[in-house]
């Protein structure tokens, strides 16, 4: 059989692994490999990037469009789709106005340069600021921290990891995610290098993740204390010590009010919350002052917590302080293919605007609304309320803590849209569901990443192959319903304007239906950067290096605020600040429950990778507990448990280990299929831990708007005992 090899690359994850895929002459995918000659990952991918193939030919896939008729959906053109999907947005603007139209970006949507720019157009041509995205699930607190500090939301200094000396990683499990906002590849073998030429990693977690129990040394902390173990870094280093602010008052503003702050938060009074020993805190926070190279870095256990955005600002302000920013071996600022934060200065993206939510008054962040207020925003009475939902490569049914309220919420719609690739629990309530386009049936470029590289790199990928049975790019979905739901082609996206050229231009007789495409626009901006050319990329599929992002190239020259200094002390967020107290008093109460937190897995991606055959998840969803919580409890390895909490309760199977902290218990999340039209996912066990998270308003990160999902106090009790019970797997205490 006559097969050609092309080269790619994975849009699952930040990380962006070259792929090479071998594509039969009918355009069958015969096999997704490493890419071994890709100049960044050179070899390197995980199970779910190799697994793209199986993902693409998976016969769960949306295939064309579908419409609900009585109850059940069933297959229309997408001219009937795309008439009566513009007829109705055009009945409800003209009726309620154009703010009863909103939007939900899913995570996938940020990996399609296509999608990210085209669904965020087509409901500015709307004239609808309704958008919601999941972000403000797993990320919002450092959007908001860093638009506030840095003036812009796309502005995250990357750890140099190639040459840093200390690097402290909270709340991150690379081995099973890599990281997030920042693209790193095989980051395990970049922390043992760090190692080998003797400089420090330290994992800092309530759990000892898979990544710590393989390089470096373990911190357990109470979840949702980091906050109080920064501070005390922060007291350490500007309170008990001799401290210096002439570098940080020259480029930044509010360092006074920064460093008095940290006056009260002692180790003493750290270790009482994080569970630290105070003498520890001092020894960490003196050896990442005096390494030559440090870095502080945080993710998703932390965002997720309910002091993300303090902990991001913390972060920042002591990166920013000990001159571990625009170094080498400490934090650089890529730019890119092109200036992508000076392209957001230009058009007024990335900052604050003065939209807000009808309920709560929420602002956006990043140029979205928080997710948790989307059930609200539909069912309010306000007039102006939202009444039509596009969602866009998302679930949030599934992804949102307590989705049983939006679930209660979304048949009170006049209409629904999903644009996916797979029906989803989300789905189950649209009017019609839109196929979309995989990885491997579109062009790409990732345009949202490129300022988050390590190794700054470049690399557009074609299509591998054409989009199979009626599928469609999301590029032309969003287009098709731009000019069906009679949208302006104006704003601030240039992508505005495009469908109404194209639909212009088409008419002249020899032009093609779509004569401007996505390609035209990455060519230009490709040309404004002068780094390297659209045409240049094409000739090498997989990519060229950017150089490596020079030190000292940010700081008092491109810092995106208003003054060009970095915040230390901004007007918003300190208003969080006297929380601190009051969880303070929250954290130290006696309870006999279990802290909840979450738990990444490297054969999952969120909610949508138990559906790929490749992939063998594991046979049973399985919680951790330490043993001693286990034995007071009278719970057993392999016992059937239930989690509850006032919000809802679940049951699934645990595992007892010392690699937890006592009074921690961690639950992966993404489970909990069952009964949805995808037929692997569905048979598997397991249970969405979503539906014990409280969710809503109430449960909010005030600065930000991002759901508190982690350290939650459970109920944890044994349901029933599995048989039989081997004598190592009884309880360690
Ligand atoms: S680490 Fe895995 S999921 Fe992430 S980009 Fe690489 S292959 Fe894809």
């Amino acid at each position: 059989m006559e097969t050609t090899k092309k080269k790619t690359y994975c849009r699952i994850c930040e990380a962006h692994c070259g792929l090479e895929v071998e594509v039969s002459a009918d355009d069958e995918i015969i096999s997704v490999k490493p890419d071994k000659e890709h100049p960044v990952s050179k070899g390197y991918a995980c199970i779910k990037g190799t697994g793209v193939g199986a993902l693409h030919h998976d016969p769960d896939r949306l295939k064309t469009p579908m419409k609900r008729i009585n109850g059940k959906l069933e297959p229309i053109s997408w001219q009937q789709a795309n008439q009566e999907i513009g007829d109705r947005v055009k009945a409800l603007r003209s009726q309620h106005g154009n703010r009863s139209i909103a939007m939900y970006q899913g995570n996938p949507s940020y990996f399609s340069f296509q999608n990210i720019m085209y669904s965020s157009a087509f409901l500015e041509s709307i004239g609808s600021e309704n958008m919601f995205a999941s972000h403000s699930v797993d990320g919002n607190n450092k959007y908001e921290a860093v638009t506030q500090i840095y003036g812009r939301s796309m502005v995250h200094p990357v750890v140099d990891l190639d040459n840093v000396n200390f690097f402290m990683c909270l709340g991150s499990n690379p081995i099973a995610s890599q990281m997030s906002i920042i693209q790193v590849l095989n980051p395990l073998e970049k922390f043992k290098n760090i190692e080998a030429r003797g400089g420090k990693v330290i994992f800092v977690d309530p759990r000892k993740t898979e990544t710590a129990q393989k390089v470096g040394e373990q911190v357990f902390i109470k979840p949702g204390t980091d906050v109080y173990l920064l501070l005390a870094m922060l007291h350490v280093i500007t309170q008990e010590e001799s401290f210096n602010t002439e570098y940080a008052n020259e480029f930044g503003d509010g360092i006074t009010e920064f460093i008095e702050n940290a006056k009260l938060w002692t180790p003493e009074r750290s270790q009482t919350l994080t569970g630290i020993p105070a003498a520890s805190i001092r020894e960490m926070a003196l050896q990442y002052r005096d390494a030559d190279g440090a870095a502080l870095y945080m993710s998703t256990g932390l965002n997720m917590g309910p002091f993300g955005t303090l902990c991001y600002w913390l972060v920042q302000g002591l990166n920013f302080m000990t001159g571990n920013i625009d170094r080498k071996g400490g934090l650089l600022l890529p730019k890119g293919a092109f200036d992508a934060v000076k392209l957001a200065q230009l058009i007024g993206l990335g900052g604050f605007d003065e939209h807000r939510t009808l309920v709560g008054n929420w602002h956006r962040v990043a140029g979205c609304f928080p997710s948790s207020t989307l059930a609200e925003e539909i069912e309010t009475d306000h007039p102006d309320r939202i009444r039509a939902l596009f969602v866009s490569a998302g679930n949030p049914v599934h992804s949102l803590p307590n989705g049983q309220a939006l679930e209660h919420a979304l048949p009170k719609l006049d209409l629904m849209v999903s644009v996916d690739i797979y029906p989803n629990q989300t789905s189950e309530y649209a009017d019609y569901v839109l196929p979309a386009t995989d990885m491997l049936e579109r062009s790409d470029f990732p345009v949202s990443h490129m300022v988050l590289q390590v190794t700054p790199h470049a690399q557009y990928t074609e299509a591998m192959v054409p989009p199979q049975f009626d599928r469609k790019p999301e590029w032309e979905i969003f287009s098709d319903l731009a000019l069906a739901c009679g949208a302006s082609p104006f704003g601030q996206s240039v992508c505005n304007i495009i469908p109404h050229l194209n639909r212009t231009l088409s008419k002249i007789p020899g032009v093609s239906e779509r004569p401007v495409q996505p390609e035209h626009l990455l060519s230009l901006l490709l040309k404004w950067g002068k780094k390297v050319s659209l045409k240049d990329l094409k000739a090498k599929p997989n990519g060229v290096l950017l150089g490596d992002t020079p030190p000292h190239s940010f700081l008092g020259k491109r810092v995106p605020t208003e003054n060009g200094k970095v915040q230390l002390w901004p007007k918003k967020l300190i208003t969080d600040i006297p929380r601190l107290d009051v969880m303070e008093a929250h954290f130290l109460k006696t309870r006999d429950q279990l802290q909840l937190i979450g738990q990444r897995d490297r054969r999952s991606h969120n909610s949508w990778m138990h559906n790929n055959p490749r992939i063998k998840q594991p046979s049973t969803h399985q919680a951790i507990m330490h043993p001693v919580d286990a034995s007071h409890r009278g719970i057993l390895n392999d016992d059937e448990i239930e989690v509850s909490s006032e919000q809802g309760r679940i049951t699934l199977n645990v595992q007892v280990t010392d690699n937890i902290a006592q009074g921690v218990i961690a639950v992966p999340h993404g489970w909990g299929h069952q009964g949805s039209q995808l037929q692997r996912a569905g048979s598997l066990p397991g249970a969405n831990i979503n539906q014990v998270i409280p969710g809503g308003p109430n449960n909010m990160e005030a600065a930000s708007g991002q759901a508190i999902i982690v350290s939650h106090f459970v109920d944890v009790k044994k349901v029933t005992t599995t048989t039989p019970i081997k004598q190592e797997d009884a309880v360690l205490a």
